[in-house]
């Protein structure tokens, strides 16, 4: 069984983004770029499953620009067996790299795709929904355990107050949350050897995809800033400040 994992290359979650003064956008020149942290959940369960003997090879995608190659040697890195680039300059949304997923996954037939369920730049949480649509598949989104168990394969997914357990046919269409497993240390060996891994470029017209974005941002701003707290004497003036300034009393 392959494996299909797309992996996006966003800030990295340690940056703090600034967002551009003519409030176009989020300002990410020289600013450290890593692989979404979702993704690389979904690499690492998808290395797990081959290590496990269930999957035979694991393929991680990345839409965008030739950077997102030093994200694909990453995800080799971590144990994928080789990598596909669509490369393109122009903005991704997700119903465009829905459509570039769904012909990969025409191109490649894999059983199973596991996403990020969310990429943290955009915080979108449609990629893998629409995927699932496009090619008729069933989705588990927001996966905290996958079991896969012939042609089935059963995921347990966190819902609001509590955890709700699938079972779906293969193909299907796994997202991932963050409870599903800790991704493993990146080894130097390992970065030496996913250097040597196969790495395909390919562009959206070869796959037959129009990716022009179907969205116009208007506008992005801050967070209005937080005003300084004060230190209160007594608990009597922090019950009066809660109740009569905070009104949260
Ligand atoms: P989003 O719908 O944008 O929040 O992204 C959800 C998931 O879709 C991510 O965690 C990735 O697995 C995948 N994804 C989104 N954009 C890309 C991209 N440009 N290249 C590869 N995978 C992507």
């Amino acid at each position: 069984m392959k494996i299909l994992v797309p992996v996006k290359r966003v800030v990295d979650y340690n940056v703090k983004v600034r967002v551009k003064s003519d409030g176009s956008g989020v300002d990410i020149a020289n600013v450290k770029m890593s692989m979404n942290p979702f993704d690389e959940i979904a690499i690492e369960e998808a290395v797990r499953l081959k290590e496990k003997g269930v999957a035979t090879e694991v393929i991680a995608v990345s839409c965008g620009v030739l950077q997102c190659q030093e994200t694909l040697r990453t995800a080799m890195a971590i144990g994928a067996d080789r990598a596909i680039l669509v490369e393109t300059a122009e903005e991704l949304q997700p119903l465009a790299v829905a459509k570039l997923l769904k012909a990969l996954v025409e191109k490649e037939q894999p059983q199973l795709v596991i996403l990020g369920k969310q990429a943290i730049d955009d915080d979108c949480n449609q990629t893998g929904q629409m995927l699932a649509a496009l090619l008729g598949w069933g989705q588990a989104t927001f996966a905290s355990k996958v079991e896969v168990a012939g042609s089935q394969v059963s995921v347990t997914r966190e819902v609001d107050g509590g955890a709700e357990t699938l079972s779906l046919s293969l193909p299907a269409v796994i997202t991932t949350d963050l409870r599903l497993n800790e991704p493993r240390y990146v080894t130097l060996p390992n970065i030496m050897k996913a250097k040597k891994k196969p790495l395909e470029n390919l562009k959206p017209e070869e796959l037959g995809v129009d990716v022009k974005p179907r969205i116009k941002t208007l506008k992005v701003s801050e967070p209005p800033k937080r005003s300084a707290g004060v230190k209160v004497a007594d608990v009597a003036t922090l019950v009066d400040k809660l109740r009569n300034e905070a009104k949260v009393i």
